[in-house]
């Protein structure tokens, strides 16, 4: 058993008030490797934005939950010898499955979990998110639950066909529960591919797919019943089509990949939405990056001279999520 605190982690609490007050919201990044982890560390500590490193239940698979944990650690070292005197880093368990999974990460030093009982009937979801909530709570590590289905995938997340949060429904599921902060389902989406051609409209000047907006009526009647509630958005990458493009320049195949545009990112980051979660625009600009060295450069053998420039390609993304999407650079001094 690790507490986060000996780790120097922090949990959402003081986070997520301090966002919800100061109108901006905080970069959920997800990580399953160093390079990645190194972007996501090196970008909030040069903007001294507070960060939660999301790890999902495919990240512990692939990089060794152990392995992590000492990853997380090592970040919060990496962040002070970047001059960065008092990070604020959460690791948050991303989508946890089950009792056992969130209660094994408490365990193991995370600082935030979420139980996503969002596939479950109603009563359901409330028991399992109930039972998480006590545990970490007497833990000091903050929950985060769902109400609503979101579209798209996800590592294991999959769900074919999004349904939207009843806004009638969430008081009733956070006082039961006890839960910290909530994902809504508003419209956005797991994925590169967010939404289908038939679902958006086509922008006669350029060509391209326009997405369906997000439901800002939604997001509005859940903050009116529940006033200063951490609301959260998952599949929230925008899709940069810089990325799309300089993929498919280079033997790449994305057509039609589709995101949720940054405008509206920028004006649910003003509202109760504390935490934006962004997951695939760092694997497109990665991708991106390994792509062009591979195609300009055929004799490159060298995994750090592609994976070094990933790694600069991530850490601008990244910068510029926090700068001119979420707005929490300078937020963490
Ligand atoms: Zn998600």
């Amino acid at each position: 058993m690790v507490s986060y605190k000996e780790l120097g982690l922090v949990n959402t609490k003081e986070m997520f008030a301090k966002a919800i007050k100061g109108g901006y919201a905080i970069p959920a990044f997800n990580f399953n490797n160093m390079e990645q982890l190194q972007a996501i560390i090196k970008a909030a500590a040069e903007t001294k934005s507070p960060v939660i490193l999301q790890v999902s239940k495919g990240a512990r698979n692939y990089a060794n939950q152990t392995l992590l944990q000492y990853m997380a650690q090592g970040a919060v070292e990496y962040a002070k010898e970047l001059g960065w005197e008092k990070p604020q880093i959460c690791l948050h368990l991303d989508h946890g499955d089950s009792f056992e999974t969130c209660k094994s990460c408490v365990d193991f030093g995370f600082s935030s979990v979420m139980i996503d009982g969002s596939h479950l009937p109603y009563e359901e979801n409330i028991a399992l998110t109930k039972k998480v909530v006590e545990y970490a709570h007497a833990h000091d590590v903050t929950v985060e639950a769902e109400l609503g289905v979101l579209a798209g995938v996800e590592d294991e997340v999959s769900a074919a066909e999004s349904h939207y949060t009843k806004p009638e429904e969430v008081v009733d599921f956070a006082t039961r529960t006890g839960c910290d902060s909530l994902a809504i389902s508003i419209g956005t989406s797991h994925g590169a591919y967010k939404f289908t051609r038939e679902q958006c409209t086509v922008d006669p000047q350029t060509g391209k797919l326009v997405p369906p907006p997000l439901a800002f009526d939604i997001l509005d009647a859940i903050m009116e019943q529940l006033p200063g509630f951490p609301i959260v958005l998952h599949g929230s990458s925008s899709v940069p089509q810089e990325y799309v493009d300089i993929i498919n320049q280079y033997g790449g195949k994305l057509p039609d990949a589709v995101g949720i545009p940054e405008e509206q990112l920028r004006k649910a980051s003003e509202s109760a939405v504390c935490k934006i979660n962004i997951d695939s625009d760092s694997r497109l600009a990665f991708t991106a990056a390994v792509r062009k060295v591979f195609a300009t450069n055929p004799g490159e053998f060298d995994p750090r001279k592609y994976c070094g420039p990933a790694r600069d390609l991530m850490t601008e993304l990244y910068k510029h999520k926090i700068i001119n999407v979420l707005g929490s650079n300078g937020k963490a001094e």
